[in-house]
């Protein structure tokens, strides 16, 4: 492709691949985005957005708790609140037997000498949540958490990445990488593209990517289903789960109810759509209005399912490619990757432009999946 020299060529224009390309760009680097469908399109633009360090995997709460500091920032990164409040996160026990989990885990956070999670009792919760259905016994609670609204969030990187430089080219996929002496070479509909560096967050189609690269990585798909209801009066702040139930709870700032919760409808990598499995769905439903009874009547207004790459062990790979020199990933975050979207991006700059970080990624090596594989 004729132009401007492309120092990195970002594959994806999720939020990942828009907060890499940007703090790249505000480095210096002359980056351009190829979206094979148009920005926001897969798992970004069909995220429930909830902002949480609770409940994180231990390899992930060190880059968590720094993504939460920067969400309290987050007009200072990309010029707009993104709808951020923190409101909090809680894990709801509905029975006494469910307490010995939350109590487990928060020892387990002091012991690592966490201090962000808090075990809350019954009469707390109420004051906090005065509409939950008084059965509740307590919760897990991290008050920094909070939730965002995911289009806001992309438009606010999109532009923010745009005003540094970055060119994004949405209908562009890429179909087949090559090596150009020391430039990788990608193939698109388009034309060819080629730039030095290459970075992976092509969300769901991040294997197929990755094998264009040499990286043997095996991941697992998931289609998360959401739910909206119509708007209502104010009911709640907080975003609210269940120990041992599928469900994230919260209202949205036009007082729609949003429900989610990790609910598996179908995908189709293929044909890149997902679908909704309403019998599935049911149980988000019920457990929603067992916790908040008063909404059982509402009507209904929308249901979708978004697709993302998943891991073995659900934590995302972000780290050099092990094979393609000047090649880079950011993907597999398991349903869970929308808080660590401001992080990831400075990761992926400090990979990319000094060829480490002192940031904490030890667990999110490519080889630990790779060699589960090879002993397979
Ligand atoms: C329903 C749902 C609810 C969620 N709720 C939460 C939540 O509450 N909190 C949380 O932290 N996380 C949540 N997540 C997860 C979070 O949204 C994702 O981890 C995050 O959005 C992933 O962003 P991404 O940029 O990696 O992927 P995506 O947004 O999927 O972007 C990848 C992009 O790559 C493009 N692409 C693929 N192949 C190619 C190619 N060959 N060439 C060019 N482009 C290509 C795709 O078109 C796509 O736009 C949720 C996810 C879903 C689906």
């Amino acid at each position: 492709m004729s132009g401007k020299a492309i120092d990195t060529l970002v594959i994806g224009g999720g939020l990942h691949g828009l907060s890499a390309a940007l703090h790249l760009a505000r480095a210096g680097r002359r980056v351009t985005i190829l979206e094979k469908s148009w920005v926001g399109r897969h798992a970004s633009g069909a995220s429930a957005a909830g902002v949480r360090t609770l409940n994180r995997d231990p390899a992930e709460i060190p880059i968590s708790l720094e993504a939460m500091e920067m969400w309290h920032g987050i007009a200072g990164l990309v010029g707009d609140s993104c709808g951020f409040h923190a409101h909090g996160q809680l894990n709801i026990a509905e029975h006494a037997h469910h307490l010995p989990k939350l109590e487990s885990r928060l020892a387990r956070m002091r012991e690592a000498g966490y201090e962000h999670e808090e075990l809350i009792d019954r009469a707390e919760l109420l004051t906090l949540v005065p509409a939950i259905s008084p059965h509740c016994v307590g919760a897990l609670i991290a008050r920094r958490d909070g939730a965002a609204d995911p289009h806001r969030t992309l438009l606010a990187f999109r532009r923010s990445a745009e005003a540094a430089g970055v060119t994004i080219h949405e209908g562009v996929g890429v179909d087949a990488i090559e090596q150009a002496g020391d430039d990788w070479r990608l193939r698109t509909p388009a034309g060819d593209f080629i730039a030095p560096t290459v970075v992976n967050a092509a969300g769901a189609w991040a294997g197929k990517i990755a094998a264009m690269l040499g990286d043997d990585i095996p991941l697992g798909l998931k289609a998360s289903m959401m739910i909206v209801t119509e708007r209502i009066a104010p009911l709640l702040k907080p975003v609210i789960s269940i120990v041992g139930r599928p469900l994230s709870f919260k209202q949205s700032e036009q007082g729609t109810l949003v429900i989610g919760g990790g609910l598996q409808g179908r995908a189709d990598i293929e044909a890149q759509k997902s679908f909704v499995d309403f019998q599935e769905l049911a149980k988000g439903a019920r457990a929603a209005t067992d916790l908040f009874p008063s909404v059982s009547a509402l009507r209904i207004v929308r249901t979708w399912a978004g697709m993302e790459a998943t891991t073995k062990d659900h934590l995302p790979v972000i780290c050099a490619s092990p094979n393609a020199k000047g090649a880079f990933h950011a993907f597999g975050f398991s349903g869970h990757g929308f808080q660590l979207v401001p992080v990831v991006g400075a990761i992926m700059a400090d990979l990319v432009i000094r060829g480490s970080t002192e940031r904490s990624i030890k667990g999110f090596g490519a080889k630990r999946l790779m060699q589960q594989r090879a002993a397979a």
